[in-house]
Parts: structure tokens; C-alpha cells; sequence
């Protein structure tokens, strides 16, 4: 690979490609600005609100392209993953708009909210595991028993794209953008962003955000390879669980982050509190990780405008309604 390349398999036009694809199905999410943060940072503080997305999360815009750019032949014999959820519900959306079939396989700590919300778009749910990688497995072998199409939620170029259509929608509406916060699992999300960002002008930070609990790609980063972590309970659900194997995102991810941030459980449920309140927004666990990193002052010196992807809104009424209620009482 040339020096000046980011990455050898995915580049800016692809993403410039996935958006004209994905245009049809996914929505302009709106970019905000939240008065609060900025008034702490001494910097404007946007959001880009994929908690609005159709399928309530930014995972639409991945699967949108991999299935637009799928052979025939492959979407007659249909698609299989495993998700922590919200890759599910959009593929399972998408695959629905073009009479697919799609089966997702689930560990039994996805949250059944989000089973629920699979089943309902005709996607056939399989629980099977405790953990995603338990998942992962079983989607597997049922991958090659039922002859269906992989479709992974993080570690395929298409997908990647497709999350990289968030970068040219910052870049559009915020030019002078200096830094973006983004939530990170298996980097797909991240990496696409990242690869916009930085083709426009690499000198644009872009910071990723895991939880406290089981923060796959930060450890790995951190170990200069991929390494198997354990999976914990986290109110990050759609952030759990390990990225081995990987092709592309380790390396994609390695070569454009800039700094990583961890936050705890309290620091999620505060930024989720922080957004139902101030800015009437409902956002999930792990949509809120990069609120959390600011408004807990674990991000500093980052210099603006910044933009802190709010990466999805699937959260069950009863956790929300119990974060509000534990955040009022303090
Ligand atoms: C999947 C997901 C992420 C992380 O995306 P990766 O590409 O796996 O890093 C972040 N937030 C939400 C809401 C998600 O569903």
C-alpha cells in the first residue's frame, strides 16, 4: 500500500458511491447544536443525530449499501448476521424493501426491545449464546447449512462505506469542523467517518468512545493486534462484544484514530439523562458514549467545532424511564 493511502480496500469514493445507493432508503439525520456543551467545552458542540435515523440507528446506512451492491443471485438465496441488535433491525428493514430474506442471529444479552423490533420487520431471529461471539458462531454454521449470505455488522468494506456517509453530511453542513467524537465497537462506524474526515483534511481529530465494560477495539488497539475480551453487562449493549476476526477495521481504525476514551456505566446514564432532559432526545446506551466523554470532562483540549456522533436511539422504555428517575433524584 502507498504511504499517503488511508486504507488499501475502502476509499472516499466508495463512500461518495454508497451515498448516491443508500439515498433512496436512509435519512438525512439533522446536526444540532447543543447550547449546554458548548458552553462548557468554549467551543461550538454539535450533534449529528442518527438516534433519528430510520431503524433508530446509523447501522441502516451500512446495510443499505451492502445489500444495493449485492449479486442477484445472492439476494435470491438471502442474508444472514449476527448483531448486538441494531445492525440486525436495519438489515432486516432493508432486506424487507427488497423482499429478501434475513436472518439474524442474537445472543441473550441483546435487549428485547430489539428482538422485538427484528421480528416486527420480518426478520427471522435466532437467539442462540450468551454473548455475541457465542452468536457469532451459530451464525456460521447456519450461514453454510442454509446457503445464505454473510453480511457482518462492522468488517466489510460496503458496510464501512455506507458509515462513512456521515462524514460527507458532517463535512457539508460544518466545513470548519476540527474534531468528531464517535462511538466505537467494531469500528465501522469510526472507520468510515474517519476515512471522509481525513480524506477532506487530515488534520481533523476524530476520537472514539467505548465503555468502561469490555471495550473490544480499545484493547485491541491498545495490544497492537486483535485480542478476545470478556463480555459485560453494559447499558452500551449495542457496543458489546468482540471484533476477531477482522480484515479491515482493526487496520482502518489503527491508522486513523486519534485518541480513545472509556466511560463508566454512571457516565452513560448521565449523558443519556442529560439528552432526555435538555435536548428532549431519546438516546440508547451506547449512543450516548461521546455525550458521556464530554460531559463528564474526560475529553479536553479537543478545540471545535466538534461534532459527537449520537450513534442510535433503540433503548427500552422501562431502562430509560429508570435512568430518569435515579438522574433526578441526585
Ligand atoms: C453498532 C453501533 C455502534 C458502533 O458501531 P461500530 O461500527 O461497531 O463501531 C455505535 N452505536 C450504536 C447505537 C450502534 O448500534
Amino acid at each position: 500500500m502507498e504511504e499517503w493511502m488511508i486504507s488499501a480496500d475502502i476509499t472516499l469514493r466508495d463512500i461518495y458511491r454508497a451515498r448516491g445507493r443508500i439515498a433512496p432508503i436512509v435519512r438525512r439525520t439533522p446536526l444540532i447544536l447543543s447550547p449546554w456543551l458548548t458552553e462548557q467545552a468554549g467551543y461550538p458542540v454539535y450533534f449529528k443525530l442518527e438516534n433519528l435515523q430510520e431503524t433508530g440507528s446509523f447501522k441502516i446506512r451500512g446495510a443499505a449499501n451492502k445489500l444495493s451492491g449485492l449479486p442477484e443471485e445472492a439476494r435470491r438465496r438471502g442474508v444472514i448476521t449476527v448483531s448486538s441488535g441494531n445492525h440486525g433491525r436495519a438489515l432486516a428493514y432493508v432486506a424487507r424493501r427488497f423482499g429478501v430474506r434475513a436472518v439474524v442471529c442474537l445472543s441473550e444479552a441483546v435487549p428485547g426491545n430489539k428482538r422485538e423490533g427484528i421480528r416486527r420487520l420480518g426478520g427471522e431471529v435466532v437467539v442462540r449464546g450468551r454473548t455475541y461471539d457465542e452468536a457469532a458462531e451459530h451464525a456460521l454454521l447456519l450461514q453454510e447449512e442454509l446457503g445464505l449470505e454473510m453480511v457482518y455488522p462492522f468488517d466489510d468494506p460496503l458496510v464501512i462505506a455506507g458509515q462513512g456517509t456521515i462524514g460527507l453530511e458532517l463535512l457539508e453542513e460544518l466545513p470548519e469542523l476540527q474534531a468528531a467524537v464517535v462511538p466505537l465497537s467494531g469500528g465501522g462506524l469510526l472507520g468510515g467517518i474517519a476515512l471522509a474526515l481525513k480524506s477532506a483534511d487530515p488534520r481533523i481529530r476524530v476520537i472514539g468512545v467505548s465503555m468502561e465494560r469490555g471495550p473490544a477495539m480499545v484493547e485491541s488497539l491498545r495490544a497492537g493486534r486483535v485480542v478476545d475480551i470478556v463480555e459485560e453487562p453494559t447499558l452500551a449493549d449495542a457496543l458489546a462484544g468482540g471484533i476477531s476476526p477482522n480484515r479491515h477495521t482493526f487496520d482502518l481504525v489503527s491508522r486513523t484514530i486519534d485518541e480513545t476514551v472509556l466511560v463508566s456505566e454512571e457516565e452513560i446514564a448521565e449523558a443519556m439523562a442529560f439528552a432526555l432532559e435538555k435536548h428532549h432526545l431519546v438516546v440508547e446506551g451506547g449512543g450516548a458514549v461521546g455525550i458521556a466523554a464530554l460531559l463528564s470532562g474526560k475529553l479536553r483540549g479537543l478545540g471545535g467545532p466538534a461534532a459527537v456522533v449520537v450513534s442510535g436511539g433503540n433503548v427500552d422504555l422501562p431502562t430509560l424511564l429508570k435512568i430518569a428517575d435515579e438522574c433526578r433524584r441526585e
